[in-house]
């Protein structure tokens, strides 16, 4: 847990200065980071070509910018933070006055010291976010600035995305999607990025997952549009997902539903909460949000769940240079990632059985499964495979509900048990030949 912290920690002191948007180099240095940890492979969507009802913009690549005074000193400097740039900002270099370059310049009266996070991919514009302080100062000048947005646009550019397709036992197929186009900003978006990428790497270490994982890096929107159209039949048949962000602040857990509130990926999140003993702040479904609007659309209606610690909208640094690594960091990180591998175990373990015993009882203490002792029932049973009672437990609501109709989710609900004490009785029946998997 410690060396995953400090993992996660170096991780996010690497990537946080980089400018990233929906396309160009910063995006490629990102995924050249992320791939020292788990071999995504990058797909890249060339520039101009029609998604749906978008298109991949053209590549944007921005090398510096500034607002100089006339003695040449930087007043606005985007090698101190590059979210002083309005993203996919077009290149200007000219003498203004502020009462010209007002109209361009970002801030915000509600966190005066803090600097916007603004974009402009559809529209060509031009555009400096600043401090408050900064703004009052530039309005103080009576002279002109020399203003410079060294930025290109490039037609023949292309959109980079990642992907690590992880094939499982069986061919059903789970999604985990998280977005890749946020510049220097923590935990909108790196939390997700880092969540997602360890997810990834777990998924490939060790055993053989039961169902398919796909996890995907995508720019927001255009992103999730151009990698559903060009995976559309894969995609139309995956059971669930979970959409990563905004997982890393100091604040509560939360948990924002499907659309469709009691699906599989909704019950296995409210058990991983409940078995943590974790309270999280409850967000029903709407239909704003990030990539679910796509996921979830009427063609493909995939039901995701996302795990936040400091969910988008609701903190105060929200699209700000103060979603910084102060607010940020591993440990807080760690804890939405503790739920989310929960999630995912249970998914992935879940299963519906069917009794090979189905008339009455079997009988368990002749496989270990039961005390032999009678009388131990409800007290510890150290003369069996059975750790402790509620194992005993575990196995009798198994053996109930073994009829092809109830899966272990089901069951762990019911019964109270925890879903992982629940999966491993699973485990112990199927290995004792007491019941067998159906896969419904
Ligand atoms: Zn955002």
């Amino acid at each position: 847990m410690k060396q995953e912290i400090s993992e996660l920690d170096e991780l996010l002191s690497m990537l946080f200065p980089i400018c990233r948007s929906l396309t160009g180099d910063g995006n490629r240095e990102t995924f050249r980071i992320l791939q020292e940890v788990a071999p995504i492979g990058i797909i890249e969507y060339p520039s101009g070509a029609p998604i749906y009802d978008w298109e991949i913009p053209d590549e944007w690549n921005i090398h510096d910018a500034f607002i100089k005074d006339k003695l040449g000193n930087r007043l606005v400097d985007f090698r101190k933070s590059n979210l002083h740039v309005m993203g996919y900002s077009e290149p200007i270099h000219q003498w203004m006055t502020f009462a010209e370059i007002e109209p361009h310049l970002h801030c915000l009266e509600s966190a005066p010291d803090a600097i916007p996070y603004r974009t402009s991919y559809y529209q060509r514009d031009w555009g400096f976010c600043v401090t408050k302080a900064q703004y009052d100062d530039l309005k103080s000048y009576r002279d002109r600035f020399e203003i410079k947005i060294d930025s290109e646009f490039d037609k023949n550019g292309s959109m980079t995305v990642g992907e690590i397709v992880v094939q499982g036992e069986l061919p059903t197929e789970y999604l985990v999607s998280t977005y890749c186009c946020h510049p220097s900003m923590a935990n909108d978006n790196l939390s997700g990025l880092l969540t997602a990428l360890f997810l990834a790497r777990d998924c490939l270490s060790g055993s053989k997952p039961k169902y398919s994982w796909r996890f995907i890096f995508v720019p927001e929107t255009i992103g999730a549009l151009a990698y559903l159209s060009h995976n559309e039949n894969a995609l139309k048949m995956v059971k669930g997902g979970l959409v990563i962000t905004t997982c890393g602040g100091p604040g509560r857990l939360g948990y924002k539903e499907s659309f469709l509130k009691e699906h599989l990926v909704d019950r296995a999140t409210r058990l991983a909460f409940r078995d943590q003993g974790r309270d999280p702040v409850h967000y029903p479904f709407v239909p704003d949000g990030s990539d679910e609007r796509q996921y979830s659309s009427p063609a493909f209606r995939i039901p995701t769940i996302t795990i936040t610690k400091d969910k988008y909208y609701e903190y105060p640094d929200y699209h700000t240079s103060c979603d910084n690594l102060d607010f940020v960091n591993g440990a807080q990180i760690f804890e939405s990632l503790s739920l989310y591998r929960h999630v995912i175990k249970i998914l992935d373990e879940n299963t519906t059985y069917l009794s090979n015993f189905p008339n009455g009882e079997p009988q368990l203490g002749r496989r270990g499964l039961y005390p032999t002792t009678g009388g131990a029932i409800n007290q510890p049973a150290m003369d069996s495979l059975c750790s402790d009672a509620s194992d005993i437990d575990a196995i009798m609501w198994i053996m109930f509900f073994s009829d092809g109709k109830h899966d272990l989710l089901e069951i762990a609900e019911k019964s109270g048990i925890s879903a992982d004490r629940v999966l491993e009785a699973g485990n112990k029946l199927e290995s004792a030949g007491l019941v067998r998997s159906v896969h419904l």
